[in-house]
């Protein structure tokens, strides 16, 4: 079965004012249905660019991104706006971003599945499901204004949810939020993924929280760069231990990008000599001095 999320060789160009920014050069990812992946990557390495994609907030310029079925550079627009409010839901980092001012917690989360046909039954009893999974009851009845910023990402998050989107997306929703706050909320997110099978993706820069993921995507200069997996199991004596091991993507023709660190401390440029061996390849410096045997 394809990946629920699958991008190759996404390129995006932002052109205005006779200047271009390539904020996506060609990024290719798949996420399998029911995971929890976290994108990393500095301030300006394309992540945001990458879920205004994903969400179908932008059109990419060329390339390939699909989403559970929706195939985002074919879409008309009247297939974008039904994308957006059915398959799959957005938290933002500013939390005022995510609601609306005016209206209670439970009244946000209510609000998506107004526009839908559903019996009003089906609707009170979805938002009294989202108020206990993600822990609102205490304030369900109160405006944005009158919660702490992990509470409106907390609402947010639900409001994200109401209409059982497959896929949800969240762009550095701890980055406006102390640690506790963070905590929450990223525990909230994991409770999403865990209990509603929900694929979650989700930008950070906050190392905490991409260490508790089991998959973490680092994003540099608008393509995948290295990815990192974990694991738990137990250990031969029933301890609990952590692995974890890193990856780098290869393209369709080939190519890779080394790790930053292994340049750097090989002091790699501009040729490396490659070899192949029994079951794998080396990637050698090319000095003189080792080129002589
Ligand atoms: P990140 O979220 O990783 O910080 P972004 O995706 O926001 O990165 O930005 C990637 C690059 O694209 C940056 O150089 C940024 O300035 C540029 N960019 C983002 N959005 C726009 C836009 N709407 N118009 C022009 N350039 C943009
Ligand atoms: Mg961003």
């Amino acid at each position: 079965m394809a990946a629920l999320i699958e991008c190759s060789d996404l390129v995006k160009i932002y052109s205005g004012e006779g200047v271009e920014v390539q904020a996506l050069q060609g990024l290719t990812l798949a996420v399998e249905s029911g995971e929890l992946t976290a994108i990393v990557g500095a301030s300006g390495s394309g992540k945001s660019t990458l879920l205004s994609i994903l969400t179908g907030l932008e059109t990419p310029t060329a390339g390939r991104a699909m989403v559970a079925g929706h195939d985002l550079l074919a879409m008309t627009p009247r297939q974008r706006v039904k994308y957006r409010a059915k398959a799959v839901g957005f938290v933002w980092q500013q939390t005022a971003r995510n609601l609306l001012p005016y209206l209670t917690a439970t009244q946000n989360i209510a609000m998506p599945l107004a526009i839908l046909p559903g019996s009003s039954r089906h609707r009170t009893q979805r938002v009294a499901d989202l108020v206990e999974l993600l822990g609102i009851g205490d304030f369900k009845d109160r405006r944005p204004a009158e919660l702490s910023g992990g509470q409106q990402q907390r609402v947010a998050i639900a409001v994200a949810l109401a209409n059982e989107p497959s896929v949800l997306f969240a762009d550095e929703p701890t980055g406006e939020l102390d640690e506790v706050n963070s905590q929450r909320v990223f525990d909230a997110l994991g409770a999403v993924n865990r209990d509603l099978g929900v694929t979650v993706l989700i930008v950070t820069h906050d190392e905490d929280v991409s260490s508790q993921v089991r998959r973490t995507v680092q994003i540099r200069d608008g393509r995948l760069s290295t990815e990192v997996h974990r694991s738990t199991g137990l250990d031969e004596f029933g301890a609990v231990s952590h692995h974890s091991q890193e990856f780098v993507v290869i393209d369709k023709v080939g190519r890779l990008q080394l790790p930053q660190d292994y340049v750097r401390t090989l002091g790699l440029s501009d040729l490396v000599r490659v070899e192949l061996a029994d079951n794998h390849a080396e990637v050698h410096p090319n000095r003189p001095e080792e080129a002589v045997e």
